[in-house]
């Protein structure tokens, strides 16, 4: 249904262009390389790794518990297949952006409020989609397995990748009632630092902390330790550290990157300029796949899954020149579960959670949560 994806690509690209507004001026100065000009130096793209990271899970022994836990509430990958069974349809997929917490700053009667109104959800909101998705019967499952074909899944659960985008608490962010960065708590906790009124703080309602308290509550929600998949863009920064010229900042992303990564979630890049992939010129696609690697690569180590932003699907050279830069596998918009292996590339897709989607899709949803019963009361 390429329809679906097509109307979420446009009108989020309208709103795209609404949100950025602030992020505009940024783009210019910082003058993300486009097909205007300035690209060149493809040998120093970084070396094509093999492929996805968990090729073989299937001999893996099955001796150790499914989920470990760590000294924190956490819990960590394994690649252990024991009291699971393998799955052999289609794996779903679904994404969200960082979360409202406080709505009434965020869904204001504005552009920038109807923007947060239809491609974010709140706090409230993901607390209910991830007990109706626990409930539904969906659990947890690694991007790169989901890309191998090779997925597990405790007996009379379905497969499920969930991802985040553009977790970079952008600028347009600030005093909207949404987080203002992800840090990690003094027990090595993943948490979301919220500034408001009463100061600084640090926070669970934001996506990462919520989805490891369900896994914790119900540690079947995850299959091998798997959370989700986390897509970064590159032109404010990582994560919501706005300047990464600061020691103490990349040093902050570097650490914030190995303890998600040691604990299930899988790194992705999202552009570097959250580029349309389609109507960008190959060159420009490799000016900004450098940049975002030159940025992100020491601090987040290698990333081989790349989010189309916009949903935008390049053209086979686009996916194929993204490839050979080493994101083995590509995520895209759709409404049915698709995975498509071709050029050495595993492209999947995944569908919209978001007030688009509740007011447009619920009968859609609805093997996965009830519209009805997730929406927020304070969603206009
Ligand atoms: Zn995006």
């Amino acid at each position: 249904m390429a329809g679906h994806r097509d109307r979420w690509r446009l009108l989020v690209s309208v709103a795209v262009v609404l949100l950025v507004a602030g992020a505009a001026v940024q783009l210019g100065r910082g003058g993300v390389a486009t097909a205007s000009g300035r690209v060149g130096r493809s040998h120093a793209h970084r070396p094509t790794p093999a492929g996805p990271q968990s090729s073989s899970p299937v001999t893996v022994p099955a001796t150790s518990p499914t989920i470990s836990t760590t000294t924190s509430t956490t819990t960590s990958t394994t690649t252990s297949t024991a009291g699971l069974v393998h799955w052999h349809g289609p794996v779903e997929g679904l994404f969200l952006h960082p979360l409202v917490l406080r709505p009434r700053l965020a869904f204001t009667d504005d552009r920038l409020g109807h923007g947060f109104q239809d491609y974010f959800v709140t706090a409230r909101e993901f607390r209910a989609i991830l007990d109706q998705l626990w409930r539904n019967g969906w659990t947890l499952v690694d991007a790169q397995r989901a890309a191998t074909g090779h997925v597990w899944v405790p007996v009379g659960r379905k497969p499920l990748v969930l991802s985040e985008d553009d977790v970079n608490y952008y600028r347009y962010f600030e005093g909207r009632g949404l987080a203002r960065r992800l840090v990690l708590d003094s027990r090595g906790d993943v948490r979301a630092e919220v500034r408001d009124r009463n100061g600084t703080h640090l926070s669970t309602s934001d996506l990462v902390p919520l989805v490891e308290a369900e896994v914790a509550r119900h540690p079947d929600f995850s299959a091998q330790g798997a959370k989700g998949v986390l897509a970064e863009t590159g032109y404010e920064g990582l994560f919501g550290e706005h300047r990464l010229d600061r020691p103490a900042a990349r040093a902050r992303v570097s650490a914030l990157a190995a303890r998600l990564r040691a604990t299930g979630w899988t790194l992705a890049s999202h552009t570097y300029g959250h580029i349309d992939l389609t109507h960008t010129s190959l060159a420009g696609i490799r000016a900004d796949t450098l940049r975002w690697q030159q940025l992100a690569a020491p601090l987040l180590g290698r990333v081989d899954v790349l989010i189309y932003p916009f949903g935008a699907r390049p053209t086979p050279a686009g996916v194929r020149l993204l490839g050979v830069a080493g994101f083995r596998v590509q995520l895209d918009i759709d409404v049915r579960a698709r995975r498509v292996a071709e050029h050495g590339v595993v492209v999947m897709s995944r569908w919209h959670v978001d007030g688009l989607a509740f007011d447009g899709h619920p009968r859609e949803l609805r093997p996965f949560f009830d519209v009805a019963q997730v929406r927020d009361p304070r969603r206009p």
